[in-house]
């Protein structure tokens, strides 16, 4: 299978690292909208208006949700199968239907919002729907770095570096855990703790009021924030870790409670995020040689697809 990398970021990087290790895979090269020459990668990198003369399977699109897989997605995918991963949960109705258009009149497939938040918990919250449809279904994300509150933090004049950590609660989990989950609010369920550093002349009481009482990002939360120096901030706070669980609570009769869990710890988000997209173009490209038009989800495949092991061998090891 010849797979290209779109966007050359840290999800970019992760997938490079992901495909090297795939034995039904080649890695056609990356492709970017900077100048190729300015990338270190360890596959050749190209324009990516240049993508269109290249034979491609599937491109891994490692845009930017925010304003990059919005265009880049229905754009591509016009020239081969893609594969994103979308996360702005709201608008994924309307980047599907775009995205389905532009794969149907130009007879390709396409994967969207998958790795792991949309993505693997995502799977996890249905498969808790369908086994315990009475029941509640909570999800909780950390200890982890959530680059839209770094971002957000990095944009407050006299800041220098900045990281933030959204962190569960574990009284919350285990309230949901005994099915006592209901009610909780964004700021029972997580603590949000950013490590800053601010320039010499900076007002750090100023930028700690400006954070906590950010409308959108830290008003619903309670948040600590500590002032460190640059040295720390790179010895300790360069590494993008993060996780999360998914957790089902149901009842099967009365008086019978269940409970399903899926958890990830990571050390590193993109490279994990990137494995997951990688297994999920196998996927697609199976489901596409099969004749599968239009856009797809990680609904939509079968889960044996997203292995090079054949069904023989999965049913006699695996099942
Ligand atoms: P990122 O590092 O900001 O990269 C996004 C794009 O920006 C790259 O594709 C690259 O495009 C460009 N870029 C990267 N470094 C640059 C630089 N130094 N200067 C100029 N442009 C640069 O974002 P990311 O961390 O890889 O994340 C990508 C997206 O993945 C996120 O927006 C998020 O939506 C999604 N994500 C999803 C999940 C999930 O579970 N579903 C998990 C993690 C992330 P060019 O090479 O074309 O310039």
């Amino acid at each position: 299978m010849k797979i290209a990398i779109v966007g050359y970021g840290n999800l970019g990087r992760g997938v490079e690292t992901a495909l090297l290790q795939q034995p039904d895979m080649e890695a056609v090269g990356v492709f970017t909208r900077r100048d190729p020459a300015s990338l270190t990668s360890q596959i050749p990198a190209y324009a990516l208006k240049d993508l269109p003369q290249h034979e491609v399977d599937v491109a891994i699109l490692c845009g930017g949700s925010a304003t990059d897989l919005i265009e880049q997605s229905p754009d591509i995918v016009r020239h081969c199968n893609i594969v994103d991963s979308f996360d702005t949960h709201a608008r994924i109705p309307e980047h599907f239907a775009h995205v389905d258009a532009a794969a149907k009149e130009s007879d390709h497939a396409a994967l969207i919002s998958t790795g792991w938040d949309p993505g693997l918990f995502s799977l996890m919250r249905i498969l808790g729907l369908a086994v315990l449809p009475n029941g509640s279904v909570d999800t909780f994300w950390g200890k982890g770095v959530s680059q839209g509150h770094s971002d957000a933090i990095r944009r407050i004049p006299g800041v220098v570096k900045a990281v933030q950590y959204t962190i569960p609660r574990e009284e919350a989990v285990a309230r949901v855990e005994q099915g006592q989950g209901e009610g909780l609010t964004a700021r029972d369920k997580h603590l949000r703790e950013c490590f800053v550093v601010a320039g010499s002349e900076a007002d750090q009481e100023a930028i700690r009021h400006t954070i906590v009482t950010m409308p959108n990002y830290f008003a619903d939360y309670d948040t600590e924030v500590h002032f460190i120096d640059e040295a720390t901030f790179d010895a300790n706070h360069t590494a993008m870790p993060h996780g999360g669980q998914v957790i089902r609570h149901g009842h099967t009769s009365e008086g019978t409670p269940q409970v399903m869990k899926f958890s990830l710890d990571l050390a590193s988000n993109p490279e994990f995020t990137a494995s997951v997209n990688v297994a999920c173009a196998r996927a697609l490209y199976r489901a596409y040689q099969e004749g599968r038009r239009g856009c797809m989800t990680i609904f939509d495949l079968p889960l044996a697809y997203l292995l090079p092991i054949s069904a023989e061998e999965l049913r006699a090891n695996w099942l």
